[in-house]
């Protein structure tokens, strides 16, 4: 079966035309998503480029071949400003306007002198810059998603490639004027090139939508959605199979007499009690500690790797910083307090869980000894895990 140069660009712009249709149904599916939508929109001009190049094919007149180059360069521009936005998550109309602008400029003041082999030179050079740009983008990405992310630069690469023949191949015949559209070998092959590129970028783009799906999916399971910190549920996932060594050691913190500060300041005044309590948590930490909301008003911080007495050190600072700090919620102050319970690991080793709940019973011992204090848990027999459920608290000497 041998397919002509039109049917080739017919299938050019039905697949462009799915693939937009595509894009735009999966970013119903999450609308943050927006690169989705503004891909769609740059396949838009190109389909109508196609049609209009396809036209131009048929009868090369003037009016059709500018059309052409306008649509293209507003398409893929628009397909690059895309590319940024996936990186930054923000859309650049700069990008649009200069890639659109760029290649005009190239083409069309050529083709309106009577130079449409110049004119073709300049277009295929800019189409294929912004190809390139377009590639750069998604590999500037690649940390994301590694596999999707090399195959959708490969591919953009791919097409760039088959654009800058068509190029090369114009200028190595060097006519400036040619009086239709542009024969040769690398015209022929550039349509077929970019019909498997744009299957497979946009089955990739969707790959990649999908993988972003899931790792939004997976935040959200192990984020307290008010406060921005990993739940209880993450901290387990974290932790739960590690054996707590000396150097590591977990202080949970409940706020003091909370409900009352719901009930005499509101609901929305207690979250904001919250917020202001988890940043000031997450003050100077290191890497490898982990704050965590446990649920309500008790959280937890743990320290993987602390020299001796620097659990309780962050503690005293937390309970410090927090209580002098003036709250101010529907035009009244007041302020709060919260107290803290620590505990370490063993020499042995000991189960997470385990050190929690002597963290825990520290907690409690504060509590009990009037609020807006921090226990260390002292381990009566630091042997191994059960025993160590026995532990006793005691006030730091
Ligand atoms: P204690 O000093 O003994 O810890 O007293 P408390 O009042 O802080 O403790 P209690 O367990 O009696 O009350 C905890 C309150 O925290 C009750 C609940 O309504 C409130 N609470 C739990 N989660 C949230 C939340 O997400 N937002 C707000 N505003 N309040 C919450
Ligand atoms: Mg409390
Ligand atoms: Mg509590």
């Amino acid at each position: 079966m041998e397919l002509d140069y039109n049917s080739l660009l017919l299938a050019l712009g039905v697949s462009a035309s799915c693939l937009a249709v595509t894009l735009v149904g999966s970013w119903f599916s999450r609308r943050p998503e927006t690169f989705l939508l503004t891909c769609s929109a740059g396949l838009i001009p190109i389909v109508a480029g196609i049609f209009t190049y396809g036209a131009y094919v048929d009868k090369p007149r003037l009016t059709l071949a500018i059309l052409t180059f306008v649509l293209f360069f507003i398409g893929f521009s628009t397909i690059w400003a895309a590319g940024y936005q996936f990186r930054t998550r923000r859309f650049s109309k700069a990008r649009a306007l200069l890639g659109s602008l760029t290649g005009i400029a190239a083409s069309v003041p050529a083709m309106l002198a009577g130079y449409d082999g110049l004119a073709f030179m300049g277009d295929n050079i800019v189409v294929t810059v912004l190809l390139l740009l377009t590639a750069r983008e998604y590999w500037l990405s690649r940390q994301e998603a590694p596999a999707p992310l090399y195959g959708i630069t490969a591919l953009y690469t791919l097409t760039a490639i088959s654009f800058a023949l068509c190029a090369g191949v114009l200028i190595w015949d060097g006519k400036l004027v040619l009086g239709h559209a542009p024969d040769n070998w690398a015209e022929d092959v550039s349509p077929a090139i970019c019909i498997a590129g744009m299957t497979g970028i946009g089955a990739l783009s969707l790959a990649l939508h999908q993988w972003r799906l899931a790792a939004h999916h997976r935040l959200q399971a192990i984020t307290d959605p008010l406060t921005g910190l990993l739940n209880r549920r993450a901290l387990f996932d974290r932790y739960g199979h590690r054996p707590f060594g000396p150097s590591m050691a977990v202080i949970v913190f409940d706020i003091d007499r909370f409900k009352s500060v719901n009930d005499q300041h509101g609901h929305a005044s207690g979250d904001m009690v919250l917020k202001l309590f988890a940043g000031e948590l997450a003050v100077g930490l290191r890497a490898s500690d982990t704050v965590a909301r446990l649920g309500g008003e008790e959280f937890a911080l743990v320290l993987d790797n602390a020299l001796p007495g620097r659990a309780e050190q962050i503690a005293e600072r937390v309970r410090d910083a927090f209580a002098a700090r003036e709250i101010t919620a529907d035009g009244k102050s007041f302020a709060c307090t919260v107290s803290a319970g620590v505990a370490l690991g063993t020499a042995d080793g000991i189960a997470f869980d385990s050190v929690l709940s002597t963290a825990d019973k520290a907690l409690y011992a504060a509590k009990r000894n009037g609020r807006n204090r921090v226990e260390v848990a002292t381990y009566l027999h630091a042997v191994s895990p059960d025993i160590s459920r026995t532990a006793s608290c005691s006030r730091p000497g």
